[in-house]
This record gives C-alpha cells, structure tokens and sequence, in this order.
C-alpha cells in the first residue's frame, strides 16, 4: 500500500513537472502583446498627446467610385488620409492611387490579395508586389503596413520591421466596422463619441460598397473639425510622437 502511494506521487510530481515545462514553452512562444511591440517602436496603435489631431485610415481600396468620393471629401475639410491599399486593386485602379499621392494623402500596404489565411513567406511576397505596383505609378514605396484583419504573429512582424515597415493597427474603440453595413448612424456615433487626440481610426473605402462609410464620413468630418481637430496621416500622427519622446528625454537630462 505504502509503495503505490509513493508510486502514485511520483507519478503526480513527473504530470507537475511536464506540465509548468510546457507551459513556460507556449507562453514562450506565443505572440507578443501591445506593451512589447508598442515599446519597441514597432506597431503602434495611437499615439499620447496634447495636440488635437487624429488620424483618419481606409483599408481595402482603391475603389474607383467610393475612393474618389472619399479623397472628395478629405479635400473638401481639408483633412489628410491615409490609405491601407490591396496589390490587386492598385493594378486596376492606378488613377485613383496616382490622386492619392499627388492629393497629399499617404499610401500604405495592406498586401496584395487580402488572403485570411497565409504564412509569412507568402506574406513578405505579397507585401513587396504591392509596394512595387505602388511605386511604378508614383515612384514612391509606403513604409507602414498593416496585416489583414490586424492579425499577427511575432515571425510576421520580425521580418516585416526588418524590410524597414512600420506595422500599424487603430484604436480598437474606432474600428467602426463599417464594412458589416452597420448603418450609417451607428459609424457616426462610433468615431464622434470615441476620438481624442492622438486616435486612429479604422474605416474601408473598398472590398464591397462603402456608401455608408461615404455618408458617414459626410457627417463626420464638419463635427471634427469644428471641435478643433485637425486630420493627419499616420505618418504625421508618427512624428509627432517622436517629437515628444525627445522632448521627454530632454525635460529628464535637464
Ligand atoms: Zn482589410
């Protein structure tokens, strides 16, 4: 009897042991959260400041028709976007990339067929065929990238920061999920209710109809404006952070 209890614990002790090794492997290997790559400089979500700026984005596009109403009404505010573009519509579409750019807005990666599933491989391919497509029509390569559905793993973002990508997601309170056709109500409530300074915020001008998306951003951008705020490109909404994280480092040696 003595000797199966002892059995029995050995046993027990060997399932505790097995069991803390494999769990220190998969927290191991599992992907890295925001405070790391945040940190790291390497994705960023929104920026912290006190200027009233914000950062209006569109994934999916270009489109010839909803595109061209959204760079419209940008103009119209006076408010610059960025754009999140697929390989596969830039080909179709140069006309519309070409108004982006010369327009001022900034143009960024977003790969080339919108696959749901993919490896990194394949990804790193897509991601260079649409920067190249974007190049031969303005002779400018983005350097922000931002993944499908803003899933990652750590070997994606490794290798994407490697070939010189900044990776960038949206506030995850302003994703207005415009693409489900929620009504155009309920995109206004989303950005006007949640933006502050320093938001990004998560619109599409392509992958189905965006006439929504349009009326919203309609009524969107006059409120904003009017309560002060200014729209700026991710990169814009970059470098302000980086002005101060000088300015912090300085106010700390002093
Ligand atoms: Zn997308």
């Amino acid at each position: 009897m003595k000797r199966k209890v002892t059995k029995i614990v050995i046993v027990l002790a060997i399932l505790v042991v097995l069991v803390s090794i494999f769990y220190v492997v998969v927290t191991m290997a599992a992907d890295r959260g925001r405070p790391y790559y945040e940190n790291a400089g390497k994705i960023v979500w929104d920026i912290k400041t006190e200027e009233k700026i914000i950062a209006l984005t569109f994934d999916d596009g270009p489109h010839k028709k909803y595109t061209n109403e959204v760079l419209d009404l940008l103009n119209k505010y006076d408010a610059k976007g960025t754009f999140f573009v697929v390989g596969e519509q830039v080909e179709k579409n140069p006309e519309v990339i070409l108004r982006m750019y010369e327009e001022g807005h900034e143009l960024a990666n977003h790969t080339y067929s919108h696959p749901f599933k993919s490896t990194v491989p394949q990804l790193m391919e897509e991601i260079e065929q649409t920067n190249d497509a974007i190049f031969s029509i303005t002779g400018y390569a983005p350097k922000l990238f931002r993944p499908v559905e803003g899933l990652y793993t750590d070997a994606l973002i490794e290798e994407v920061v490697k070939d010189g990508y900044k990776v960038v997601m949206w506030s995850w309170h302003l994703d207005t999920e415009d693409w489900k056709d929620p009504g155009v109500k309920r995109i206004v409530d989303i950005v006007l209710k949640g933006s502050r300074k320093g938001n990004v915020v998560l619109f599409h001008d392509g992958g189905g109809n965006r006439k929504q998306t349009v009326e919203a951003l309609a009524q969107i951008l006059p409120v904003l404006q009017k309560e002060g705020y200014k729209f700026v490109t991710i990169s814009d909404l970059l470098q302000v952070q980086q002005k101060s994280k000088v300015q912090q480092e300085n106010a700390g040696k002093s």
